[in-house]
């Protein structure tokens, strides 16, 4: 039987500077122009977060809404923007505006939107000392409830992000109170380079996630915020879950600081050399039953 395709979903950008990498994409047309290299290079989703031509956070609806129809003048890839998630300021329907906006036009609304499903602490440990030390990533149980009902009504297709076992665990709970249509669609959010927030960056620290994989129908996938996912990738691949690589998470210098597109060629060279063909947008829509 032939193995399932693999869904690769490139994370081209989030809030990440170019002193990382100078290829990761801010304006609207940049974002267009990284999100139809990464397709080409066999991504099905892109992930992106707004931004201004200097790098700021972004969090006009019509800056996203430019950014997705640059994508889709491209490119027929799966769009899935962000949420506001600490740079709209806090509030439910602050966080969720945009997502609402860009939904009441079919040219603009987005296939995906992320629910990370639990609290986490993101203020970075560097040369023995923490960062600003109040980086907080709050979710509300009541948060979580209202985004994956609002999200179902707008039809925008849930991604759950798990940054650990805790999260999964609530996932499950919202699964049980009815409000995660199947398939649902899960990313297990690794944490490297002094990020202590999610599972350690590593082949240990997913294994650890699939230990408490729940029962489908369900898709996962794997990051890894800040750190190189080579190896996580290919138990991904080896297991039957998906890749979630990117520029906003890491710039790659062992591949020479590329493009988006080169990092998104990596990891299907690495699951053809495994026996896994890549998924063309078609399949991931299948798969995540869009
Ligand atoms: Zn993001």
């Amino acid at each position: 039987m032939a193995r399932k395709p693999l869904i690769i979903e490139a994370r081209i950008n989030e809030y990440t500077s170019r002193s990382e990498n100078g290829h990761i994409p801010f304006t609207p047309e940049e974002i267009g122009d990284a999100a139809a290299r990464a397709c080409e290079a066999g991504a099905s989703i892109v992930h992106f977060h707004a931004r201004h031509a200097n790098g700021e956070p972004d969090h006009r609806a019509e800056t996203y809404a430019a950014a997705i129809r640059a994508i889709r003048s491209r490119c027929d890839v799966l769009v899935y923007p962000t949420l506001g998630q600490i740079t709209a300021g806090g509030s439910d329907v602050d966080r969720i505006a945009h997502i609402e906006a860009l939904a009441a036009d079919s040219a603009t609304r987005p296939d995906i939107a992320p629910i990370d499903t639990g609290s986490t602490n993101l203020d970075r440990w560097r040369d023995g000392t923490f960062g600003s030390g109040d980086n907080t990533y709050v979710n509300h149980t009541s948060t979580l409830r209202y985004f994956a009902e609002r999200l179902r009504a707008l039809g925008v297709k849930p991604q759950f992000v798990s940054w650990a076992v805790p999260f999964t665990r609530m996932f499950e709970a919202l699964r049980n109170l009815g409000l995660v249509d199947a398939p649902a669609w899960l990313c297990f959010e690794l944490t490297d380079s002094g990020i202590l927030g999610g599972h350690p960056g590593t082949i240990a620290g997913l294994d650890a996630h699939l230990r408490f994989l729940p029962d489908g129908p369900l898709e996962w996938s794997v990051s890894n915020k800040v750190g190189n996912l080579t190896s996580q990738a290919a138990l991904s691949i080896e297991r039957g879950g998906h890749v979630s690589p990117g520029l906003g998470d890491y710039g790659w210098p062992e591949l020479g600081s590329p493009d988006n597109g080169a990092v998104v060629a990596h990891i299907a060279a690495l699951s053809r050399a495994m026996g896994r063909e890549v998924a063309t947008v078609r399949q991931a829509r299948d798969l995540l039953g869009l």
